[in-house]
């Protein structure tokens, strides 16, 4: 799902050049007279599509000319001097996603109401997603352009869905012919040009695993050092997505699936060093086991995936006991609820009922379940604004927090629509949207009205 991630543009309509969307003050491009609406068209005589292109084409560039279109219709040509390190003061309109042709069994559009917003139907392709955000594409459809494109201007890392090395099993996922899956002359020449690859196989239950995920896993590690790493999630099935060849995945699927990567793991850290293949952390939770230690996910090349949040989070958590006790606690009487998805809701309850324990404090952790998706989606990045509001009466204590992920990146808006506002008009306590970072800072003053007083600041 990479709705956070996308601009909502749903449009495929391309305009030449690259819009401005704001310009600060006492920079270079106030002192051009650049304005919002006016659209960059060249930089020293090369088309401009995007701010991509825009970086690309001025960065380390001490002189150069800029063709500008007004927003009125009257064409510019701006010569320009600058040191190397002033910034032009330039923010850049979204980048359109290219969507993608493919038909995948597990396309997460299949797995929506039919009546959420446009923009999670964007099925979203595109290389310049994936090098600036971490977006999975299939490079089943890149074209040359967009081949060059990621080799001249070194849009490095990729992030690549492969699925299944098999190629069957690969066209068969994603709905596509043999001929179109196979993609392994496309990554040796990215690989071949320098470009850095991290994979992904969204495993599905019956078709890409057993075999022909440990196959997937050994081609992938024989391409190593340039295919940096490989992340395994799990298939989710929400209640709209029902087709029959998808099969659930279980528990018990989740404890067979970690008994046989595990072994791998081990024989792969052995001979690159290093833990290649990183199991979703779906995958523990599901199968009642712990997570892997710190060591296991290294530098975290994964964490956009989801990959190594829950030890991720579970480390800062600790950290942070560790600092209040060193500091002599100062968590006060602090009394409310924690609403979390069902899957993590477990794992955290037991951190902070040790927390509870040793400071007094009464925090409660609130598993809300997935209405809206239904099916087995459980974490808590998908909850919506009418899941959270169903749960309301459930919270107890003097206010309640909701995760910082379920709202939109750049706006206070949840998945199903619904305004943050207009969701905490529903609740008597006051609401906060809360990263690890925020909860932190609540819990070591121990004051709700700080927070909320940070918040409004924020
Ligand atoms: S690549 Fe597959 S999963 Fe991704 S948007 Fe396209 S059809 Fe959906």
């Amino acid at each position: 799902m990479y709705e956070f991630a996308v601009t909502p543009a749903v449009t495929q309509i391309r305009r030449r050049g690259v819009e401005i969307a704001e310009v600060l003050p006492g920079t270079i491009g106030a002192e051009l007279e650049l304005e919002p609406g006016d659209r960059i068209m060249r930089v020293n005589g090369r088309v401009v599509r995007d701010y991509l292109d825009f970086r690309f084409q001025s960065s380390g560039e001490t002189e150069l000319t800029m063709d500008v279109r007004k927003k009125s219709g009257e064409d510019w040509e701006l010569n320009i001097e600058r040191d190397e390190s002033e910034d032009f003061g330039l923010s850049f309109e979204q980048i359109v996603p290219r969507q993608c042709a493919n038909e995948c069994l597990f396309c997460f559009c299949k797995g929506n109401p039919e009546t959420a917003r446009p923009s999670l139907f964007v099925r979203d392709e595109d290389v310049r997603l994936s090098f600036l955000y971490g977006n999975y594409t299939t490079l089943t459809s890149i074209t040359e352009d967009e081949m060059r494109r990621v080799i001249e201007q070194r849009l490095t890392p990729q992030y690549v869905s492969v699925h299944a090395t098999d190629l069957d099993v690969r066209a068969y996922l994603l709905g596509i012919e043999k001929d179109r899956a196979d993609i392994s002359g496309k990554m040796q020449r990215l690989m071949d040009a320098g470009i850095d690859i991290h994979a992904q196989v969204v495993l599905c239950p019956n078709i890409n695993d057993g075999e022909v995920l440990r196959r997937t896993i050994e081609d992938l590690a024989a391409l190593h050092p340039r295919v940096t790493s490989v992340a395994i999630v799990p298939l989710g099935l929400t209640r709209y997505l029902k087709d029959e060849r998808l099969t659930p995945v279980t528990p018990e699927f989740c404890r067979q699936t970690i008994r046989e990567v595990t072994t791998m793991q081990r024989e792969l850290r052995v001979r690159l060093g290093k833990t290649f293949a990183f199991l979703g952390d779906e995958i523990y939770l599901k199968a009642g086991t712990a997570v892997p230690s710190r060591r296991h996910y290294g530098e975290y090349p994964q964490i956009e995936d989801g990959i190594g949040m829950v030890r991720s989070f579970a480390n800062d958590f600790e950290k942070l006991v560790r600092r209040i006790k060193r500091r002599g606690a100062p968590a006060k009487s602090l009394f409310g609820t924690i609403m979390t998805g069902t899957l993590f809701a477990p794992v955290l309850s037991e951190m902070i009922q040790r927390f509870n324990d040793l400071h007094g404090t009464r925090l409660h952790v609130l598993p809300v379940e997935n209405d809206y998706f239904g099916g087995d989606v459980s974490v808590a990045g998908l909850l919506t604004g009418g899941d959270f509001a169903a749960a309301r009466n459930r919270v107890r204590g003097n206010f309640a927090i909701i995760p910082r992920v379920a709202l939109k990146s750049d706006d206070a808006i949840l998945l199903d629509g619904m305004r943050f506002e207009d969701l905490k008009a529903q609740f008597e306590v006051p609401l906060l949207a809360f990263d690890f970072a925020s909860l932190s800072s609540l819990i070591e003053s121990g004051s709700i009205e700080e927070s909320i007083e940070l918040t409004k600041a924020a």
